[in-house]
């Protein structure tokens, strides 16, 4: 399971492209990195080309996935051209299949007609919040009912639906986004994304951050929140795909973002905060501690259960009064396991 290979996507942005509004955290141009709009053929060709070039071995089947948009706003006849390009590449056994991303306002059995007669594997959501004050106050355009009966829709028919999530919304606090995380589970989505709110320089969040009328999360309320919400996802046996932006070019240079809990190994941090939880429960449960431990982990996990820069052994050093942690790397453990000897 562990060695399987992973899927390889290659993301195609239609940045702000069938958008019927704007929404208060978004500026699209800044979230992909691309300036432009809806790619033409000659672009969509090239986009496909140049990613499958790159494909290293490693990697697994290939989806062509279309993000930063509302894919499903778009007019039909462009969503079919933009299907019927990628479709080549599927019959010609260079891809296996297609996946995007749209609000929940734009499902209707109509749509999904069109998008049923492409191989189209996967259909992702928007949610945001599942709290409609929280919608409204992020100018999202759409209810939770929206978004209720718009994964009714896509589970009557072949497609996996993968639920977006968002924390640290105006208006939203920890508790609004578990009962978010919980109102998804229990639509019983393929996997879910959860992002953190930051101020994007253009956003119109950004204006009311500029005005003291927007505080966001910081990193460590971020991790904490995402965290939970993540917690409540696996006990429901639902995926978490992502946590955090992806870090494009824009991001790095720290040129887009104005403030908020980003940081470029952000699900890393949430791993290593559930490392440090649970090793903390479990020496918290031994009566009698020796000065020093030896904990085994899976290879893939040492870095998470040590933490950014050691972070969590030196905590449980200070907390338990240890003098010597040993990270043992144990290929016989599952990744999220450990054991302390
Ligand atoms: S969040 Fe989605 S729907 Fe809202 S403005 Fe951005 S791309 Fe458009």
């Amino acid at each position: 399971m562990d060695n399987a290979l992973k899927d390889f996507i290659i993301p195609v942005f239609i940045p702000h492209a069938g958008c019927p509004n704007q929404c208060i955290f978004c500026n699209q141009n800044t979230v992909t990195g691309e300036k432009k709009g809806i790619p033409s053929q000659e672009e969509l060709h090239n986009i496909i080309d140049t990613f499958l070039n790159y494909k290293g071995k490693k990697r697994g089947g290939v989806q062509i996935g279309f993000y930063g948009g509302n894919f499903l706003g778009l007019e039909t006849g462009i969503i079919k051209k933009l299907l019927s390009v990628a479709t080549s590449y599927v019959k010609n056994g260079l891809a296996e299949s297609i996946r995007f991303s749209t609000r929940p306002d734009t499902i209707d059995d109509y749509k999904l007609d069109i998008v049923e007669k492409f191989p189209v594997s996967a259909i992702e959501l928007g949610v945001q919040s599942m709290d409609d004050a929280v919608l409204a106050a992020a100018k999202r355009g759409h209810t939770s009912s929206d978004t209720i009966n718009a994964v009714s829709l896509i589970k009557k028919r072949n497609f996996k639906t993968g639920l977006q999530m968002m924390i640290g919304l105006p208006g939203d606090d920890e508790s609004r986004s578990l009962y978010t995380a919980h109102r998804i589970s229990e639509l019983s989505p393929d996997f879910a994304r959860i992002y953190p709110t930051v101020v994007l320089a253009g956003s119109p969040l950004a204006v009311l951050y500029k005005k003291g009328k927007y505080v966001p999360l910081s990193l460590e309320e971020g991790v904490s929140i995402t965290k939970k919400a993540y917690l409540v996802f696996k006990e429901n046996n639902i995926k978490v795909i992502r946590m955090g932006l992806q870090a494009t070019e824009d991001l790095r240079e720290g040129t887009s973002i104005l403030a908020g809990p980003y940081h470029p190994a952000f699900g890393h941090l949430v791993y290593s905060e559930i490392f440090l939880d649970n090793m903390i429960d479990v020496l918290q449960s031994e009566s009698v501690l020796p000065e020093e431990i030896s904990i085994r982990v899976h290879p893939k996990s040492v870095s998470k259960l040590r933490g950014l820069k050691n972070g969590n052994i030196d905590k449980i050093k200070r907390l338990f009064d240890i003098k010597s942690v040993r990270v043992v790397p144990d290929p016989f453990l599952p990744p999220g396991g450990f054991v302390i000897d």
